[in-house]
């Protein structure tokens, strides 16, 4: 004999939930009309949801657990207690609100499946970083050392720079610093470097070397407009390569 009865075949509990007992619903099993709240069961039976009490529920369909788990347990229909918002759309559009709970049920098993993928990703990462660790070929060291550049003070992530080669040939090169500013740095540095630009470009600061620029998209703007070319964007040490070597 299979679990679900034959005759039960095309019924699906779908939720379990409760509201108060001053708010109880009517039960819809022909004949009952009890107000019911502790554990209201919502079954599609064919084509009619029903909202049924927990009595009625387990006559019907021959035990409490006849038709298992409700389908969406994890978007509020495992047992959950309504609002009265959700208790209003239960009794006056029923197939609304277990829309409701089907679109929570679905996302939070995505969240859950995508959380249990990226465990696994870090469970096989770490299962190989230690069979690095163990093997006796040489490996690389995890970390790479820093890059030798001229700017102690650039930031750590974000190492994208880029080259602007002014009309007199002048190189000024964009680094951001580790506070997320970006900054204008002279190549080579020269006296007076620090009155290239004006202040609504950016302030020098004399202990960098290199103007701090709050909008580094207008402040290249204004340099194409007198005749500096586009900035040419790498990494260092690539833009090492673009750049006068220092006299
Ligand atoms: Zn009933």
């Amino acid at each position: 004999m299979p679990e679900t009865p034959t005759q039960h075949a095309s019924a699906r509990l779908l939720a379990i939930v409760s509201v108060d007992p001053s708010r109880r619903v009517i039960c819809q099993e022909p004949g009952c009309g009890h107000g019911v709240y502790a554990a209201i069961h919502v079954v599609q039976d064919k084509e009619n949801l029903l909202v049924l009490g927990s009595t009625c529920f387990a006559k019907r369909y021959g035990g409490a657990s006849a038709l298992g788990m409700p389908a969406y347990s994890a978007g509020s229909g495992g047992g959950s207690h309504l609002t009265e918002e959700e208790r209003m759309a239960l009794v006056t559009n029923t197939a609304e609100l277990i829309a409701q709970f089907k679109a929570r049920h679905e996302a939070v098993m995505a969240a859950a499946n995508a959380k249990l993928l990226a465990l696994r990703q870090r469970m096989q990462q770490q299962a190989q970083a230690t069979k690095a660790l163990f093997s006796r070929a040489p490996t690389r060291p995890a970390i790479q050392p820093p890059a030798d550049h001229p700017w102690p003070w650039q930031h750590p992530n974000n190492t994208s720079v880029a080259v602007v080669r002014g009309p007199d040939s002048q190189c000024w090169v964009r680094v951001m610093h580790r506070s997320g500013t970006q900054m204008l740095a002279p190549w080579p540095a020269f006296d007076g470097w620090d009155e290239t630009f004006p202040p609504s470009i950016g302030q020098p600061d004399q202990q960098l070397q290199a103007y701090a620029v709050p909008n580094i998209v207008a402040a290249l703007q204004w340099l194409r407009q007198r005749g500096y070319e586009a900035p040419q964007v790498s990494r260092w040490p690539e833009v090492r390569k673009l750049l006068p070597d220092p006299v």
